[in-house]
């Protein structure tokens, strides 16, 4: 079982096995057609897409612990179509066409990790059971509305959505103080973990070579060099997400921020029949802290938010998975929901770091001069999304013209985050503002324009 060093699990999906395949370091020189650093969603879908057009080419990934130690094995098990950025920045550079293509491939992304998942025998607990939305004070109503119209805006159609009334809503899960929901059906709920080790196996079958326990130390044109090994290749992929903060010359890249999680007991039917999420729905509300939840195949609640602080330099650390004032705050908010809870136990408490860009937008970038790309930056929309930049990844890398290859993702450059003390600031102020803006909405009963907006501002939104 995967553990953490203060002897936890990982997550609660990696104690639920299956244990974490134990794939060999590299040791001395390889070669390959196309090497991909980072054994999560993203390296192991690109590698698919690659083998799946070209069966002949040799593949490597090189993973520093093991497939799915990152996000992709942690996370809230949403794969959802929502993807991040601003849409009119996005569609100021692309125009609307390109941005409303882009939500209709997210769509697809949904149903594409269900369709792999069942060809390749992946048993993920799968279940397109759409997100439920809820509006929990009277601030969240004109909001979510809101909200709907810009969805409606950027290409959802009839059928995509659906606004439920406060008995619906209820009847669907028994939100307490629910005003009302919003139905998206474009998500469904899955065991992270057995999607990436699955994905991992199944790469595996089509040829790619894995090495686990190798650090990548240097990443070029033509080269990977780790520790004990080298892998020269003419193609060079860099996906290590919230990790890249760590790698030589990237401390400004991304800003890799905690998102925290816990888990229940398993709870019985008799508690679920009444209750609800009956059908895999995944579930969040209108506030501004950002919290996901979802009901596992096994009846427990895995539940999540942001507001974790943010670690000074972009550091990226294992003791940083647990943070118990945050871990309290999770809590409280999913009791707050559900107070049906009452005794329940949390059996469970991990964290993860997403990754977040200067402009919170997704980049899938390759360079067939210098043979070197990359695809991440999902700020903690990554599961579906990187399904999708995995795909696209791979067709750049084949020099293939595709409808993914015009995605207003392709070729974006991120600009670089502000050195420090400066970023700790920023993304520390607005790590306090969501909870405060909540606060003032709960209390007011209106949206809160001054601190909702500064909070907008700072995240891109
Ligand atoms: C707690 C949490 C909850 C989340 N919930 C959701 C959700 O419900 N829905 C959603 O869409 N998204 C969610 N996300 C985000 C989502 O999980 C990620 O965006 C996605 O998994 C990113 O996949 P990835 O392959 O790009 O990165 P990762 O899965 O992080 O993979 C990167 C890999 O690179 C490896 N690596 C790093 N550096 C090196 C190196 N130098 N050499 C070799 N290997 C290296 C790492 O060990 C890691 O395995 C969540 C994230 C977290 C942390």
């Amino acid at each position: 079982m995967a553990t953490r060093r203060d002897g936890a699990p990982l997550s609660l999906w990696h104690d639920q096995g299956p244990a974490p395949k134990q794939r060999e370091p590299l040791v001395g020189g390889d070669e390959a057609d196309v090497v991909i650093v980072g054994g999560g969603y993203t390296g192991l879908w690109t590698a698919y897409y690659l083998l799946e057009a070209d069966a002949d080419l040799r593949v490597v990934v090189i993973e520093a612990e093991f497939c799915g130690y990152g996000a992709s094995g942690r996370n809230g098990g949403w794969a959802s179509a929502r993807f991040p950025g601003n849409r009119s920045a996005m569609a100021d550079a692309h125009g609307m066409a390109a941005v409303v293509e882009y939500q209709r491939h997210m769509f697809d992304a949904v149903d594409e990790i269900g369709r792999i998942a069942d060809k390749e025998g992946i048993d993920c607990d799968f279940r397109k059971g759409g997100v439920l939305l809820y509006a929990t004070t009277p601030a969240h109503v004109p909001r979510l509305h809101g909200y709907m119209q810009d969805l409606w805006h950027w290409g959802c159609e009839a059928g995509d959505l659906e606004w439920l009334d406060i008995s619906e809503a209820r009847r669907r899960a028994a939100v307490a103080g629910t005003r009302g929901a919003m139905f998206n059906r474009h998500c469904a709920s899955i065991n992270p973990w057995r999607l990436v080790a699955g994905l991992a196996e199944a790469v595996e079958r089509r040829g790619a070579v894995i090495y686990e326990k190798s650090r990548a130390r240097v990443i070029r044109p033509n080269m990977v060099v780790t520790d004990d090994g080298v892998v020269r290749a003419k193609t060079v992929l860099r996906c290590t997400e919230a990790f890249t903060a760590e790698l030589p010359g990237h401390s400004r890249t991304v800003a890799p921020v905690y998102s925290l999680m816990l888990a229940t007991e398993p709870l019985p039917p008799e508690w679920w029949g009444t209750v609800g999420l009956h059908n895999g729905e995944t579930f969040s509300d209108e506030r501004h802290l950002i919290i996901y939840g979802q009901r596992t195949a096994d009846g427990r609640f895995a539940f999540g938010g942001r507001g974790a602080p943010y670690h000074f330099g972009s550091t990226v650390r294992d003791d940083w998975d647990v943070d118990p004032r945050t871990h309290e705050l999770v809590r409280r908010v999913l009791w707050s929901l559900f107070p049906q809870l009452s005794e329940a136990r949390v059996t469970h408490r991990w964290g993860g770091a997403v990754a977040v860009p200067r402009d919170w937008r997704t980049s899938v970038d390759f360079d067939p001069g210098t043979g070197l790309g990359h695809a991440g930056g999902y700020v903690g929309q990554g599961v579906a999304s990187a399904n999708l930049a995995g795909r696209t990844l791979a067709d750049l890398v084949l020099g293939e013209r595709s409808p993914r290859t015009r995605l207003p993702y392709v070729g974006h450059r991120w600009r670089k985050w502000e050195p420090e003390p400066l970023r700790w600031l920023g993304i520390n102020l607005g790590r306090t503002l969501a909870p405060l803006a909540d606060a003032i909405e709960r209390r007011s009963r209106r949206p809160s324009r001054l601190v909702g907006g500064a909070l907008n501002k700072l995240t891109g939104g």
